[in-house]
């Protein structure tokens, strides 16, 4: 096989590894996160070459070149027709802007399309080496149900799913906890960013070495490639033939995995004019772009679009990283980013739930597009931009928003603003009469380390 690509720490302070290393490893050992040494290129006839290639063959073709002389392709074939066996609808909004909806996963969110492969790929390894292992993943709310869903029933793998208790709603509480065997679930009375620091303790604590612990947050590599995919697969339905044109996206973000995805798809040569970053109230992001000074949202505000109640993404220290910056778990930053560049390439917006709510209600009035919370925020960000950049807002300007959850997850806000019931997709029925297993744990790390010592 051919030499693997190596991955890098974003701390600097460990060594680089090949890609199953950094994925069952999840955080560097330095506390950093991994990215490739360098990002693989794609010809622009390749790209054009998708157009007539269904979504798993453009994942294998763009998944396999971070994964040279890591699996054979015949193998990475079959994980990837796996993986993606449900649709990805391009939703035409007017002229020639979209809304992608990667929503019909089995658990209705964008990640599944990231939990799904990872899990697959994790699966795979293991199994080669005999090894074990503990995930310990944070959630607010869709990251928990779409790895318990992906990891649900897997040998080799544990799951501990913490959530805060009054962030998440009652679907996306009963997707994570009725499922049981493997996958254990814990309430906590605590916002988010409490959750996600349990989990990074227990990672960095030495005494907890021999469990064996793995991350599948969008910490994980293994999430952020297969997130790279869905960027070319648009761009390959909705580009003209024959015709050199650059597409917008607009991203919903939290912890900047989504947008992440997209940045290394641009990196590896998709012809991209602009990225918009639209945040929640949570405006650290659009606050640094502007001013090169980084400040966390301590704590998180609590939004309708709840999993994006991020006041420090953990993939912001990744993406300074790509602009020559230096940023460390903290989100201390060593050595600046090319501002610069990152304003060139990338627009970011605060959004309000007051226009949250105001555009799911213009955009199915008006336009007969359903969108919910996160969504929302997204194509809220895109008309944003528009508003600023009239040059952009012209008929044959390609723009695509991402849809990130199924509006069926948002019953009420739906009911609210729309008068209508958005119909349940099939993943999710049946939900409300399956019996849910949950532990309740208070906000302390010693508690927690206890329960994984005696549980494990
Ligand atoms: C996780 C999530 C997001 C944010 O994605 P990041 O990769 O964390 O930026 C947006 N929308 C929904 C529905 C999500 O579940």
């Amino acid at each position: 096989m051919e030499q693997p690509l190596l991955f890098y720490s974003t701390n600097l302070q460990a060594e680089a590894v090949p890609f199953s290393q950094a994925l069952l490893r999840g955080q560097a050992p330095d506390r950093g996160l991994y990215l490739p040494q360098s990002v693989p290129q794609i010809s622009q006839d390749d790209i054009a070459g998708y157009s007539g290639l269904p979504y798993h063959e453009i994942a294998f073709d763009v998944i396999r070149r971070y994964l040279v002389g890591q699996i054979g392709e015949g193998e990475l074939r079959e994980l990837v027709r796996d993986a993606y066996d449900y649709p990805v609808p391009l939703e035409k909004v007017s002229g020639r802007k979209y809304v992608m909806r990667l929503d019909q996963g089995p658990t209705a969110s964008f990640k599944d399309f990231a939990a799904r492969m990872m899990g697959r790929l994790m699966q795979h390894y293991l199994k080669l080496n005999g090894q074990k292992l503990l995930i310990l993943t944070a959630t607010s709310g869709d990251t928990g149900s779409a790895v318990a869903n992906a990891f649900f029933g897997l040998d080799n793998i544990q799951v501990v799913v913490l959530y805060p208790r009054l962030e998440v709603t009652g679907r996306q509480r009963k997707q994570m906890t009725t499922l049981g065997r493997n996958v254990h679930v814990l309430a906590l009375d605590a916002k988010f960013d409490d959750c996600q620091a349990l989990v990074k303790q227990a990672f960095s604590d030495p005494e907890l070495e021999h469990l064996s612990l793995s991350s599948a947050n969008s910490i994980n590599i293994g999430r952020l490639i297969p997130q790279i995919v869905y960027y070319f697969y648009a761009f390959s339905r909705l580009a003209m033939e024959n015709h050199p044109e650059r597409i917008i996206f607009s991203v919903p973000s939290g912890n900047f995995g989504d947008m992440m995805g997209g940045i290394l798809a641009m990196r590896m040569g998709l012809p991209v004019k602009k990225f918009i970053i639209a945040t929640n109230a949570n405006d650290e992001f659009p606050n640094y772009l502007e001013t090169g000074k980084y400040e966390k949202v301590e704590p998180s505000r609590n939004c309708i679009s709840s999993a994006m109640n991020v006041g420090h993404p953990s993939n912001l220290a990744r993406l300074v990283a790509l602009y020559g910056g230096m940023m460390d778990e903290k989100g201390n930053i060593h050595r600046p980013a090319d501002m610069a560049l990152m304003r060139k390439e990338i627009f970011s917006v605060s959004i309000s739930d007051l226009l949250t709510r105001e555009t799911i209600r213009k955009a199915y009035l008006e336009q007969h597009v359903l969108l919910e919370p996160h969504g929302a925020v997204g194509w809220a960000g895109l008309m944003e931009y528009l508003k600023i950049n009239p040059m952009d807002d012209r008929q044959e300007q390609l723009c695509v928003s991402l849809e990130t959850a199924h509006p069926a997850k948002f019953p009420e806000e739906i009911r609210q603003l729309t008068g209508l019931d958005p119909p349940l997709p099939a993943s999710l029925e049946g939900l409300d009469e399956k019996p849910e297993f949950i532990n309740s744990l208070p906000v302390d790390y010693l508690d927690f380390k206890k329960f994984l010592l005696t549980t494990f």
